[in-house]
């Protein structure tokens, strides 16, 4: 994404929208097609079984896949590719791959390869969660981007894997979950309209092109994502009441203190949570894979650490600044909401 317009998203900070946390259930969001939802909190039944459930193993195995240098049309991409694909077809997923080429500054005709992953094929709609794979180029260094997004695609491959059970209704529901793995995410010279997001901006057009984009509820991208103690906002007033959903869920695993070093050393959390607050900036938003989606009128949710990594873009970017309490936290957070938006929107089918 664009370092300009984060700069511009952290000056706009000063003139946020703090929105009023609400109370739980009764909250609507009127979506695409004017389709009004309504967030249901989860049951504490059910808020009891899908907290505890974590995968840490094959966390930790699943970045250290993806954790290699992966440009587009380099041995690492096609290794990460098939590896993703072959992950989530392994847990019965259906797994598209979208291929088509383009001619890009400095390597010029790459073919990319986004990756589409659906629990129902033959859903409706979809939730759909997002982040890209592959890495940036650099002449002078190998970069690995562990934030950038190896720890983000690591984390939707784990939810698979963890909420394999808990998703097992969703297999034929109307409503179910996608995945998507953009390609060719960054620039290769200098970020702009022309050189970047080449793979989100294929696949919206392509989407557009037949109708599909009509059945994606909302979009929700994951980026930068893997680092000590992330800071997430909301961009966008039409998916607040969504983003509130992550901010009330923080803080009710909190409380059931189901959140690793979460307060430590006696020091009380950030007011008022750690990682989702509760602000909307307005007119600003940061460049990334959601904008062709945005600008077809897709609900978004971009979760993306703000202010960036320190080491975004460096070859400091690797395994060793990758803090698993804070990325499992954050999992966790993710996971109920994805049962939680599923679950509620059972009942307003
Ligand atoms: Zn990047």
């Amino acid at each position: 994404m664009s370092l300009l317009k984060a700069y511009f998203a952290l000056l706009f900070l000063l003139c946020v929208n703090v929105f009023a946390k609400k109370d739980v259930n009764g909250d609507f969001y009127v979506g695409r097609n004017q389709m009004i939802y309504r967030t249901e909190e989860l049951s504490q039944e059910k808020f009891l079984a899908y907290s505890p459930l974590s995968n840490g193993t094959h966390l930790r195995e699943a970045v250290k896949n993806i954790l290699v240098p992966r440009v587009v049309g380099s041995a690492g991409h096609t290794m990460v590719r098939d590896y993703i694909a072959s992950d989530l077809r392994d847990l019965n997923w259906n797994v598209e791959i979208d291929k088509f080429h383009e001619t890009v500054p400095i390597l010029g005709k790459l073919h990319f390869h986004n990756i589409i992953a659906r629990l129902n094929p033959d859903a409706e709609r979809y939730l759909v969660l997002a982040c890209h794979y592959d890495s940036k180029y650099f002449e002078e260094f190998e970069f690995l981007g562990a934030t950038d997004s190896a720890v983000p695609c690591a984390m939707l491959l784990n939810m698979a894997h963890v909420l394999q059970e808990a998703l097992e209704p969703f297999r034929n529901s109307k409503l179910s979950l996608m995945f998507i793995f953009f390609d060719g995410e960054e620039a290769f010279k200098e970020w702009g309209p022309n050189d970047s997001i080449y793979g989100a901006r294929h696949l919206a057009k392509r989407w557009e092109d037949d109708g599909t984009i009509n059945r994606l509820d909302m979009l929700v991208l994951l980026d930068l994502i893997g680092a000590a103690d992330p800071t997430f906002y909301n961009f966008f007033p039409n998916t607040e009441a969504w983003y509130s959903r992550l901010i009330s869920l923080e803080e009710r695993l909190s409380n059931a203190d189901m959140l690793d070093h979460y307060i430590s050393n006696g020091i009380s959390r950030q007011y008022p949570n750690r990682y989702f607050q509760p602000n909307t900036m307005r007119s600003s938003f940061v460049e990334d894979d959601h904008i062709p989606f945005l600008k077809r009128n897709v609900p978004i949710l971009h979760l993306i650490t703000l202010p960036f990594p320190s080491v975004w873009h460096t070859k400091d970017d690797n395994e060793s600044i990758i803090d698993y309490l804070a990325t499992e936290n954050i999992a966790r957070i993710l996971r109920l909401f994805i049962m939680e938006y599923l679950l509620s929107s059972q009942h307003n089918e």
